[in-house]
């Protein structure tokens, strides 16, 4: 079956065609770069990465594109704030976001254009739209008129009369023919720093924001190309106005689909922005400080439980119950490294996992495993259901560690070679489907490495033996003494046919 993507143009979900065969273009607008990237930042970038890899598994080769506006009055205003110039501000900030990016496997950018080395093709649409009669110079400025565009307000499904832009009826429209014409060039100030002043037929100036992403998405990417991605807060006006542009300029269409993602909420049980809890919450919100809370993994892991396009409701009780989840599959990987004596990340992943099992309850536990295999991939195929996969991934961990216990796998270590071949292939399964998501890459730290070394390990298994012990005495008391004081530390003992185990909570 196809892939199916929900096109917020016509809204509805369509069979996904390529432009070209074999081929995706996606474009997703960036950050305007002017401070610290947060939550909200990262969440695009994780779905379209995620969005990315698995049109590639589908066998598509993708190239995609994320912008950088660097010329913008928010960065003037803020590096006048901070006394710096806006070109070392928004190096810093672009720094900032891409190290983030990068912690979060979000690996999956090829090119990242920033607005102001993209300047001769911004005026270059402009004085397209202008020869056109579709845009018009005032004292510098220069306007789009949203009349001339017979389409306008396909994609928000408003009508051009609808635009006010803020102003009464009557009030003056500095120079715009109608209040929702917008600005494809700003004159320059003159207490605009000059690093974002631009030579240009119309005088000194710089692009307006929405004409920034028509010129570097048709510049990578051509035009039509194949996905436009963003947050649901663009597509009025942003992206309405980038069709508008970039269809008027080139009398074709712009992209054919328009993905948008849903948008952070903070789960603050209604306090205000001034309460100081709120304030502790936004600052822990920028990417660097959750990134030190929180493993990148389970920010990951937490985003795609969520389907890309309803909101995603951050809070720490969310956060928790995300890593309990998270935790599932980390306890069932080590549970197949004490099995097999492998880690289910070290062994290469195998499709023909059934291939030389002999033994029939292997092989039909191995037949079972593909149908998860395709119902995973059903959910992704179905508008890259992320949350969809990811319950499938959850529902294969079990079946599997059903599998294990129904064959005493860890009791009869060595014994059951076909049961424990089929159990390694079925959690390389597991790992491959993860890594589609972006999961799954690295092994995560062991209970002892983030515990703080291998003395309190040793402390541990030492404390372990003396409980054991104790049983054995019928003690049981010093036992479960020993066991309650652990988990008040947030150690967890678990005891298995092959010995006592333990981790953090
Ligand atoms: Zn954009």
């Amino acid at each position: 079956m196809a892939i199916q993507v929900y096109n917020t143009l016509t809204r509805r979900k369509e069979p996904f065609e390529a432009v070209q065969p074999g081929k995706v273009g996606m474009y997703v607008c960036g950050p305007t770069v002017y401070k610290p990237s947060h939550l909200g930042h990262a969440v695009g970038p994780i779905i379209f990465d995620t969005i990315k890899r698995y049109l590639q598994y589908r066998g598509y080769q993708v190239r995609w594109v994320v912008n950088v506006t660097d010329v913008d009055d928010k960065l003037i205003v803020e590096s006048a704030n901070q006394k710096t110039t806006v070109f070392e501000l928004a190096e810093r900030v672009t720094a900032d976001y891409l190290a983030n990016l990068k912690k979060l496997n979000v690996v999956g950018i090829d090119d990242l254009p920033r607005a102001s080395e993209c300047i001769p093709e911004i005026i270059e649409i402009v004085q397209r739209l202008i020869d056109r009669g579709a845009a018009y110079p005032v004292d510098g400025d220069v306007y789009f008129d949203i009349i001339k565009d017979e389409d306008y307000g396909k994609l928000s499904n408003r009508k051009p009369e609808e635009q006010a832009s803020g102003t009464r009826e009557g009030l003056v429209l500095g120079g715009k023919r109608n209040p929702g014409d917008f600005a494809l060039w700003k004159a320059s100030k003159p207490d605009d720093p000059d690093e974002v002043k631009f030579d240009s037929p119309w005088g000194k100036g710089r692009p307006g924001w929405h004409i920034e992403c028509s010129a570097m998405s048709s510049k990578y990417l051509g035009q039509p190309f194949d996905i436009h991605g963003g947050g649901m807060d663009l597509i009025f006006p942003h992206h309405e106005n980038e069709i508008a542009q970039s269809e008027t300029a080139r009398g074709c269409q712009f992209a054919k689909y328009w993905m948008h993602n849903g948008l952070t909420r903070i789960n603050t049980k209604k306090i205000s922005k001034s309460d100081p809890e709120m304030q502790d919450l936004l600052r822990r919100l920028t990417l660097s400080a959750l990134l030190n809370e929180y493993s990148p993994e389970l920010i990951r892991f937490f985003v795609l439980q969520t389907h890309y396009r309803r909101p995603i409701d951050f809070s720490n009780d969310a956060m928790e119950s995300s890593n309990k989840a998270l935790s599932t599959f980390y306890r069932f990987f080590e549970r197949v490294e004490r099995i097999t004596g492998t880690s289910p990340y070290d062994v290469p992943f195998k499709p023909e996992g059934a291939a030389g099992i002999a033994d029939p309850v292997a092989g039909a536990f191995l037949k079972t495993v593909a149908e998860y295999k395709l119902r995973y991939e059903e959910a992704m195929d179905d508008d890259f259901n992320t949350a969809g996969g990811i319950a499938a991934l959850f529902e294969l961990v079990t079946f599997i560690n059903r599998f294990a216990d129904e064959q005493q796998l860890e009791a009869s270590k060595g014994v059951k070679a076909d049961a424990a071949q089929s159990l390694q292939s079925a959690a390389g399964t597991v790992i491959f489907l993860g890594q589609l998501l972006g999961l799954f890459s690295e092994k995560p730290p062991k209970a002892e490495e983030s515990l703080g070394g291998e003395l309190t390990a040793k402390l541990v298994e030492l404390l372990i033996d003396v409980r054991n012990k104790a049983r054995k005495a019928k003690q049981f008391e010093i036992g479960d003494h020993i066991r309650t004081q652990l988990a008040a530390m947030g150690v967890k003992l678990e005891d298995r046919p092959d010995g006592t185990i333990w981790r953090m909570e």
